[in-house]
Parts: C-alpha cells; structure tokens; sequence
C-alpha cells in the first residue's frame, strides 16, 4: 500500500508520525498533534497489510455470566427482529422500549452509513451527544474515528450527496456506524450485559442487512457483545476473529485514543488490518 498525500495528512491529523524505510526518524515529517512519535509508529511508513490466511482466526471464550447474556434462548420478539427490512427495523428500534433505557433516552441512535458497505463500525452506547443528534460517534471521539476511516480512503457520508442513506455512493468506500446499544445509558454508566443482549438483535439484522466483509468492534462493550468476551481490548486486538462468519477486528475505541494517544499507533495497526480483510475477501 502506498500512502497517497491526502492519506498522509490525514495520519498527521491523527497525531501520527510517518517517516520512511532507511530515513532518519530526526528528519521524519512532524506530527501535528501532541502525541507525535510514540512508541511503534515507524512500523506505519507504507505498512503492508497482513494477509487474512496468515492471522489466526480466534473466537475468543465467553465469562459465564457474559455468555449466559449473550446465548440465551431468543425470545419471539427478537426472532421477529431478524426478518426486518431496513425501514422496519428503523421503527423497530424507535418504538423500542424492550430494556429500561427507553424510559430515560432522548432519541435512539440507529446508526448510519452505506447499507450495503464493505466495512461496519461497531461502537459501544450512546452518550450525551449521541443522544441530543441521534448520530453515533459525533463530537471529538467522532472526529478522530472521521480522520482514521479517511486515512484508509472510507467515510461515513454519503458520496453522492443527497443519495438516501448513501445507496448511490461506491460500498467499498463507505462504512456503515452503529453501536451495541441503540439507547443511551443514564449519567453515561456502563450497560449491562442483559441490557446488551436485548439490545443484540438489532445489531445482529443491521449486520445481515449490511453484508459487511469486515467489522471493526471498538471498545470493551463492543466487543462484549459481539464476541461475548471480557479480556481486555489489548489481549483481543492484533488478529481476527469472527462473528456470524464475519471476520472482526477489535481494536480501541477513540474516546479511549483521545485519552491515550500513545495507543493511536496499535489502532492504526489495526485499521490496516481491517483493510486487508478488504483487499482479500471476496465479495
Ligand atoms: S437499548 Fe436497545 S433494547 Fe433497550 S430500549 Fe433501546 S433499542 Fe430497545
């Protein structure tokens, strides 16, 4: 993969440092942001993306009480939830009063993005922002995850403006955003893994609707609820797992990367290992 100017600058805004194989890291382009040239980012000079075959595929084990959550029998309603189109499924989520965040939430966040996009984001709950715009991933974090996807050349918006939901634009250059869980937990507290597992169905039609060919789980909730797992995003991050047979990639969540971002560098590995699920799987 060779970096295009645009790409570049768009790894100067995430703080990151771009020097070249053979040039003096002295030399190197200076970041723009404050955590310029942390610990290995020179790996990120033209990175060569792993090929899937040569990554493990792990599927990680489930704490008792995650999966008891997350396997337990679907009640009717949620197997109703997984015939839906895309309207239905957006009424389904705005009616939806099926754990208590529906009492306290402003609006649901549904998600956005290209229906039948290449790559999913999957985040975690919505906060305060999230649920004054009923947009996922708006504000500072959202920013960040914006420049990160337009360094791999893929945006939220829809290229063709005014396309309905982004249709008209190219798939292989959009993402689709949802999160976990589509209402905002009061005074931002952690969700509970019942209120993810009622929570799931949604998730789980908008992934089958979407078809994407790699999605990538930010965050502890995230990755709780796709891959039912607890161990920490550092043990999970680096190789792929899967999901209903979708590869997934885990990997921080900006929020966190805005108050580490040392670890900008370990996501960017990761964003690129995401894009070789998109250069090697057929579709
Ligand atoms: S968080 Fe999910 S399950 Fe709970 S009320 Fe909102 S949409 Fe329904």
């Amino acid at each position: 993969m060779r970096w295009t100017d645009a790409q570049r600058t768009m790894l100067r805004e995430m703080g990151l440092r771009l020097w070249l194989p053979g040039t003096d890291a002295a030399a190197a382009e200076p970041a723009a942001g404050p955590s310029s040239r942390v610990a290995g980012v020179g790996a990120l000079a033209d990175p060569v993306p792993t090929p899937l075959s040569v990554k493990a595929v792990v599927v990680a084990p489930k704490p008792a009480a995650v999966a008891a959550a997350v396997d337990s029998p679907r009640p009717a309603a949620a197997e109703a939830t997984l015939a839906l189109d895309w309207p239905a499924l957006r009424a389904a989520v705005a009616s939806c009063q099926a754990c208590g965040l529906g009492a306290s939430r402003r609006q649901t966040v549904f998600g956005v993005g290209h229906p039948r996009a290449h790559c999913m984001v999957v985040g975690e709950a919505p906060g305060e922002q999230e649920d004054a715009s009923g947009e996922p991933f708006v504000g500072e974090s959202g920013q960040l995850l914006d420049r990160m996807l337009r360094a791999l050349g893929l945006s939220r918006a829809p290229a063709v403006p005014g396309g309905a939901a982004g249709e008209a634009a190219d798939p292989a250059r959009q993402v689709f955003i949802a999160n976990t869980l589509k209402c905002r937990p009061p005074r931002n507290r952690n969700p509970t893994p019942l209120e993810l597992s009622t929570c799931q169905p949604f998730l789980e039609r908008q992934v089958a609707l979407v078809q994407p060919r790699v999605i990538l789980a930010m965050g502890r909730f995230a990755v709780q609820s796709l891959l039912g797992s607890e161990e920490p995003i550092g043990k999970l991050r680096g190789r792929l797992h899967t999901w209903r047979g979708v590869p997934v990639v885990v990997t921080y969540h900006p929020a966190y990367l805005l108050r580490q971002p040392a670890d900008k560098a370990r996501a960017w590995d990761d964003l690129c290992l995401a894009a070789s699920c998109l250069d090697t799987v057929p579709g």
